[in-house]
């Protein structure tokens, strides 16, 4: 199954929802919704799609324009630049050569990576 087929997959199970008899907004898939006052139903259920599609995975991969953004990434983050996988290894050492492709020992430096390049991987952020 590819991803554009599980994603409609996991839509169709919360396609509309309706108020039960005891007025409560009510998702096909049978999860009741607090409807909030400034949302209408249609938006009241977007909301709920959008946190099911969160919940089944779905992440919208980050493209940064930016060396300041590449910069900022933490050690252990994969980006893909030009079709190529980097690592980013280290955040000290000494020439820049931080990003490193995989299978490779040769880093490079943020300002030899073309941009714009896409986030594949970000560590979870340090206690
Ligand atoms: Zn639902």
């Amino acid at each position: 199954m590819n991803n554009h087929h599980e994603l409609a997959e996991v839509l169709g199970k919360h396609e509309d929802c309706a108020f039960s008899a005891s007025g409560v907004l009510v998702c096909t898939c049978g999860v009741s919704m607090q409807p909030q006052e400034v949302m209408d139903d249609m938006a009241n259920l977007a909301s709920h799609q959008a946190d099911v599609l969160l919940a089944a995975g779905y992440r919208k991969p980050r493209t940064i324009a930016t060396r300041e953004e590449m910069d900022a990434l933490q050690v252990g983050s994969v980006i893909l630049v030009r079709g190529v996988a980097l690592s980013k290894e280290s955040d000290d050492e000494p020439a820049g050569l931080h990003w490193v492709p995989a299978g490779t020992p040769m880093g490079f430096t943020s300002g030899e990576l073309a941009l714009p390049a896409t986030v594949l991987h970000e560590p979870e952020p340090r206690p």
